[in-house]
């Protein structure tokens, strides 16, 4: 059977000025796939989500959505399609409830949806409903933020650093939470973490960029023996399980 990637990306490049933040990335993601992309500060990252969400436009190469192409598609059009994404900073209208949020997220995606008491049960905020998300702690943004974006029914979510400013706990819990709700969907997920030990507990693929440039691809036990990846990622001591 051929069926067409989930998403791919095909020697995608982005520069700002004279800084190359991505220099020709090509990947495949395969449906139901759990993916995560590493790499130090500045390796890229961000910028790579954002050529594929379409908030940034790539200066060549070509992205696509099981098996189309999404080049000159726009941010909005994209989500339609089914790429759903969440930001580094989690982003939420700060001066609506928790509910109101949800609820505009599920009027913004075309679904009556049944109240949004579901979508915030599921991310655990339903005894947050009624607050205003101003007051929410960091986690909970977080949380608000996935279930708007679960709200559009995604089939491949991308997650920049969805444990962003997290201690070890929150962590577990939100991940946890994550790849519930991906798997009860069957989605295709896509993150980029900095916590080694969130990275080799959910992934099962990453891929490890480094200016801009993927330098390995494979399974966390093929990633952690990488000698190229232990040079440049981890400074020759090796991913250990504490994540030094
Ligand atoms: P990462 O998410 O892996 O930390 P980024 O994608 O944020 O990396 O950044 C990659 C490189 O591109 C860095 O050198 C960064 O300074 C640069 N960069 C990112 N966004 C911009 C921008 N909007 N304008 C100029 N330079 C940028
Ligand atoms: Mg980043």
């Amino acid at each position: 059977m051929t069926e067409a990637p989930a998403l791919e990306l095909r020697d995608v490049r982005k520069s700002f000025g004279g800084i190359c933040a991505v220099d020709g990335m090509s990947l495949c993601v395969r449906e139901g796939e759990r993916v995560a992309v590493i790499g130090p500060n500045g390796a890229g990252k961000s910028t790579l989500f954002g050529l594929i969400s379409g908030e940034l436009r790539a200066d060549a190469g070509d992205v696509l959505l099981a098996g189309r192409s999404l080049r000159g598609v726009e941010l909005a059009r994209r989500a339609r399609r089914g790429l759903g994404r969440t930001f580094q900073s989690a982003r939420v209208f700060a001066g609506l409830t928790v509910a109101e949020n949800v609820e505009l997220a599920q009027v913004a995606a075309g679904r009556d949806g049944g109240g949004p008491e579901g979508a915030l049960a599921e991310v655990g905020l339903e005894a947050r409903a009624e607050r205003e998300a101003s007051v929410l702690a960091q986690g909970e943004r977080k949380r608000l933020e996935l279930a708007m974006v679960l709200a559009d029914a995604p089939g491949v979510l991308l997650l920049d650093e969805p444990t962003a400013g997290m201690g070890r706990e929150e962590r577990v819990a939100i991940m946890e939470l994550i790849v519930g709700a991906v798997a009860r969907r069957g989605l295709t997920m896509v993150f980029s973490e900095h916590d080694v030990d969130t990275v080799f507990a959910y992934a099962g693929r990453i891929v490890v960029m480094d200016r801009g440039r993927p330098i390995a691809d494979g399974t966390p036990e093929a990633v952690r023996e990488d000698e190229r990846v232990r040079r440049v990622y981890l400074g020759g001591g090796g991913v250990s399980a504490d994540g030094v």
